[in-house]
């Protein structure tokens, strides 16, 4: 069965570029371009990932990942944070704050895929917190 990925990105583009490194990899791809409606989209059908930028309309990524985490339906579901921000508050705050990963934009479009492909296994590696 494919797994299923929500991508909460507000860039046309990075949307686009992460489809196009998931779905040959087997992944059902569903978009949000602002927080609220990535948040209603994760609530109502849980994914099995979830890709969620930090810089969002409506809603910031960190406060979509706190009610994602404070929701039962969504408590377990992973999540692989993007940000512009390489800095290391941005990366304890995404461990903090319960992210699975952290993915610094811009990204290679393999890494996006491996790192995807590890989390939906539930496989941890170096490259994820
Ligand atoms: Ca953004």
């Amino acid at each position: 069965m494919n797994k299923r990925v929500l991508v909460v990105e507000d860039s046309q583009v990075i949307q686009r570029l992460v489809e196009v490194c998931l779905r040959p990899a087997g992944f059902e791809v569903t978009l949000a371009s602002d927080g609220p409606s990535g948040l209603n989209a994760a609530l109502s059908d849980p994914p099995d990932l979830v890709i969620l930028d930090v810089g969002l309309p409506g809603m910031d990524g960190w406060e979509v990942l706190s009610h994602i985490r404070a929701d039962e339906r969504t408590r377990d579901v992973t999540v692989l944070v993007l940000t512009a921000h390489a800095q290391e508050e941005t990366r304890e705050k995404a461990d903090r704050d319960g992210a699975d990963a952290f993915l610094t934009k811009p990204f290679r479009p393999n890494e996006l895929r491996a790192t995807a492909l590890e989390l939906a296994e539930g496989v941890r590696t170096a490259q994820t917190i």
